[in-house]
């Protein structure tokens, strides 16, 4: 089957991360993309395989980021990689606690734009909320980040650097010895070894900002490294993909990246995912749940997840919670059902449901056997919580919010 091609609407032609000072940033390359830079930096062939697979296993499954401490590396070859390469993190401008121990991290990268990422501790897991573009070319009505221009795509290391700078934070790198490094091939090995194993972070989210599938290629690239067994090891079913609903990327996805899918559904008629989810004007419901069901892999044991934002008198009425149960059942997807309470930024036209009518909407929901948990919202107190990311950002008045909507409608063609 012909899967579709590309259609990032922003295309980065790069996927090295931007420095001032001349010395090129690993973080984020591929063994590969590694073994060329030391090939043409005069490593002869032998010696560029060897040591990119000994610098990819230091950088991401040991977490260093300094070339001094590898230590099956000559010591003169040490200072070698240090004039010419350098292992990045994110700068972090600010990092918050919540009381409920969500923590928060705003971000800058190298050309100083802000994106954010959000850590959240629950007793059997960690789930780390990662941002993919620097605003979004799309408009959600309810979604803080949607009244932001896109200013641009990250950078696999700038999407890999999130994951490796929460994990310094939460200093769960290995310690001890470190195992050889086999000098076998590159592409045979991408399985996760880690499950739980005691770590706090184990599950990732792309859910922060941005739309993952306009940036195709910089997060298949970057899950690539995350799932790698000799990179960060995580499992690709502890990794999911949010989309708001690009259809024509959901294949790829699954056959490139094939981690578990959200998808941000919201709405059950045309007239209201039309207002309040704009991609839905070009790539309507009937469309996107055909999709869904083709998703590489999905099946009762890899459920599809829908996400439902409860705005009141919107989309939270009885009929609405009956008919995303006939749809899901018409296109016979194993699914379940997010319920996520709206949460109100600076300017937002929406109110969130009552609670009484949210628990109302799940209970018909689980009454037909589909699965409709209310997600608890987390980190209130510092703004961490689903759409209110970069919440240092000014607010807009309505005639502002109107007219952007407008813009990023016409540019979505
Ligand atoms: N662009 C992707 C992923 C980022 S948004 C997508 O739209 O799926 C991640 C989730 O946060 C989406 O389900 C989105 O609808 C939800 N969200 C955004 N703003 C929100 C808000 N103010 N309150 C609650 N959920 C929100
Ligand atoms: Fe973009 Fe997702 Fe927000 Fe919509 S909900 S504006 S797609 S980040």
């Amino acid at each position: 089957m012909q899967i579709p091609g590309h259609i990032d609407p922003v295309v980065t032609h790069r996927s090295i991360t931007p420095r001032g000072d001349g010395r090129i940033d690993l973080m984020g390359l591929n063994h590969l993309q590694i073994r060329q830079l030391f090939e043409e930096s005069q490593l002869d062939a032998k010696a560029a395989k060897l040591r990119s697979k000994q610098v990819f296993h230091w950088i991401y499954h040991r977490g260093v980021t300094s070339f001094e401490v590898m230590t099956d590396i000559a010591k003169t070859m040490r200072p070698w990689l240090a004039d010419r390469f350098v292992i990045g993190r994110p700068e972090v401008v600010e990092a918050q606690v919540s009381t409920d121990g969500t923590r928060k991290w705003l971000l800058r990268t190298d050309d100083a734009q802000d994106y954010e990422m959000v850590f959240i501790p629950d007793a059997d897991r960690g789930t780390l909320c990662i941002s993919s573009q620097v605003g979004c070319t799309l408009n959600c009505r309810f979604c803080h980040t949607g009244t932001m221009r896109l200013v641009r795509n990250l950078t696999p290391g700038e999407i890999v650097g999130q994951v490796m700078l929460a994990r310094d934070a939460l200093g769960e790198w290995p310690k001890g010895n470190m195992a050889s490094v086999a000098d076998d091939d590159e592409d045979d090995d991408d399985v996760g070894h880690y499950t739980a194993d005691g770590r706090m972070l184990t599950n990732i989210v792309l859910m922060g900002m941005g739309e993952p599938l306009y940036n195709f290629d910089n997060v298949r690239d970057a899950m690539k490294i995350v799932m790698h067994g000799d990179g960060l090891g995580l499992s690709r079913r502890r990794i999911t993909l949010s989309t708001s609903g690009v259809v024509p990327m959901m294949a790829r996805a699954g056959e490139e990246i094939n981690v578990n899918l959200a998808v941000s559904l919201h709405a059950v008629t045309k007239e209201i995912r039309d207002e309040i989810v704009p991609i839905n004007r070009k790539y309507g419901i009937d469309e996107l749940l055909r999709a869904c069901a083709e998703y590489p892999g999905v099946s009762n044991a890899r459920r599809i997840t829908f996400e439902y934002v409860m705005l009141k008198d919107k989309n939270d009425s009885d009929d609405d919670a009956h008919e995303l149960v006939s749809l899901i059942r018409q296109y016979k997807l194993p699914a379940k059902v997010n319920l996520i309470p709206f949460n109100p930024w600076p300017g937002a036209i929406y109110e969130c449901s009552d609670p009484e009518r949210i628990k109302r909407f799940s209970n018909i929901i689980f009454e037909a056997g589909i699965s409709a948990p209310i997600r608890t919202p987390r980190g209130r107190d510092i703004m961490a919580a689903c759409g209110q990311l970069k919440s240092s950002s000014e607010k807009k008045s309505r005639a502002e919010l109107d007219r952007l909507a407008e813009e990023k409608q016409a540019a979505l063609g």
